[in-house]
């Protein structure tokens, strides 16, 4: 190992067999933390060639179980989101697409840091279950289409134990580094195709377009080599996504979008993913097919009514579907105002997501527990109008301390400017080779 080590610091490669060796035996605690650590700086700092990229990917996903649908009839397609502030997206696309015809197993996270995460959101709505067992699991898939859990233990255990290690010795920001973690899991779930949002902007693991589109080409062309369909869609994330943030009011807002009540901006990347996972599951020929499958599903509430089976069949409250407002959002509130008249520019996403944080909607430890009626509204987004005292967010929190302390943090996330700012699309491009 330390010759390993010394090797990647001088930017040398390391071949196939070692790579695989080193996740074996740092799955099974022959490899100590301070030595893989060392080594995820030297990758960090020399980066990795396509092949040992590869390599790394295959191993993690072999660390753990890889999981077979082959006795479920139709494509089985992933989704996958590199995090964001506001990232409602699966919880409108998941329903959207299956009923469209596309079968999608979906394995998701729990918010970390600034970023949200689907499973905390579901379990906002009373008596969803996301501890579905395995059996459930498929059962649900072949009656609805689509299932929502939690990703087990057994899956990609080395990247857990990896990823856990990068969090605190800085290396987490690396493309090779990303890349063989999210595929090793994604390839275990075992969908025949993947599509995955990469985000990119201030709220975003990448910050540039060129190391977003880096990340994007990256992961297509690995699932590709471990022979997987995916396709990658750039999206913005320098403003959250759609106006609430936290775990229930971003449940609230997804219902809200089944019912064909927006945002624009939710639709837009729900929309973008969905096509592409319509293209993918062989259900639709081209985009204009597939988007026209979306719209037709949305209006004619197809998307809601599969929506209102996937909350009842993991055992949560089907009522919420069609009366989202029945969740309850926390009891101390607050406003932040405009301090003076102008346009709306950026939001800061870090601002906001850490923010949301505070009130309660994350976690400072991955053992915290959430408080699901936590969150901000935002009552205003990038380029409108405001006048002087206008309420730019509503902040809900358990506690009225709570309130007031973030308070400061939401307004430092607006700017305020005398001009209109450009419009921005959400969409940045896809990549699909
Ligand atoms: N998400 C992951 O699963 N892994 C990373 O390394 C970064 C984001």
């Amino acid at each position: 190992m330390p010759e390993l080590i010394a090797n990647k610091r001088d930017g040398k490669v390391v071949n196939e067999a070692q790579i695989k060796q080193i996740i074996e035996r740092f799955a099974d605690g022959r490899i100590p933390d301070y030595q893989m650590s060392a080594l995820a700086m030297a990758i960090c700092l020399r980066g990795m060639s396509f092949d040992e990229t590869v390599a790394l990917t295959l191993a993690m996903r072999d660390s753990g179980e890889v999981m077979r649908f082959d006795d479920i009839d139709g494509t089985k397609v992933g989704k996958h989101s590199t995090g964001g502030v506001g990232d409602k997206v699966s919880l409108a696309l998941i329903p959207l697409v299956a009923s469209c015809g596309v079968i999608v197993p979906k394995m998701s996270g729990r918010g970390l840091g600034h970023t949200g995460g689907t499973l905390d959101k579901l379990e906002s709505i009373p008596g969803f279950r996301i501890d579905l067992s395995p059996a459930e699991f498929r059962r649900q898939l072949r009656t609805l289409g689509c299932a929502i859990i939690g990703q087990t233990k057994q899956l990609a255990p080395a990247d857990k134990k990896l990823y856990a290690l990068r969090d605190v010795t800085g290396t987490v920001e690396s493309i090779p580094l990303i890349t063989s973690s999210i595929l090793s899991k994604k390839l275990a779930e075992g969908t025949d195709a993947l599509v995955l949002d990469v985000k990119c902007g201030r709220g975003a693991f990448m910050k540039t377009e060129k190391s977003a589109k880096e990340l994007a080409r990256n992961l297509v062309r690995v699932g590709r080599l471990a022979g997987k369909q995916v396709s990658a869609v750039l999206t913005d994330m320098n403003t959250p996504l759609g106006y609430a943030v936290g775990n229930a009011i971003e449940v609230i807002e997804a219902l809200r979008f089944l019912h064909g009540q927006g945002p624009n901006d939710l639709e837009a990347v729900t929309f973008a993913l969905g096509a592409e996972m319509l293209i993918l599951g062989g259900v639709a020929k081209n985009r204009t097919q597939a988007l026209r499958q979306l719209q037709d599903a949305l209006r004619s509430r197809a998307a809601l009514a599969t929506m209102r089976k996937l909350v009842r069949a993991q055992g949560g409250d089907p009522t919420v579907v069609d009366e989202p407002d029945r969740l309850a959002l926390s009891k101390a509130r607050g406003s932040v105002d405009a301090e003076k008249d102008g346009y709306v520019g950026e939001i800061d996403p870090l601002g906001i997501g850490y923010a949301s944080m505070a009130l309660g909607a994350g976690r400072q430890r991955a053992d915290d527990a959430v408080d699901p009626g936590a969150g901000i509204q935002l009552r205003v987004t990038r380029g409108d109008a405001v006048r002087k005292g206008q309420p730019l967010a509503t902040l809900y929190a358990a506690r009225r301390s709570l309130v007031d302390r973030a308070r400061e943090r939401v307004s430092e996330a607006f700017s305020l400017r005398a001009t209109k700012p450009p419009p921005r699309s959400r969409i940045i491009g896809t990549v699909r080779r």
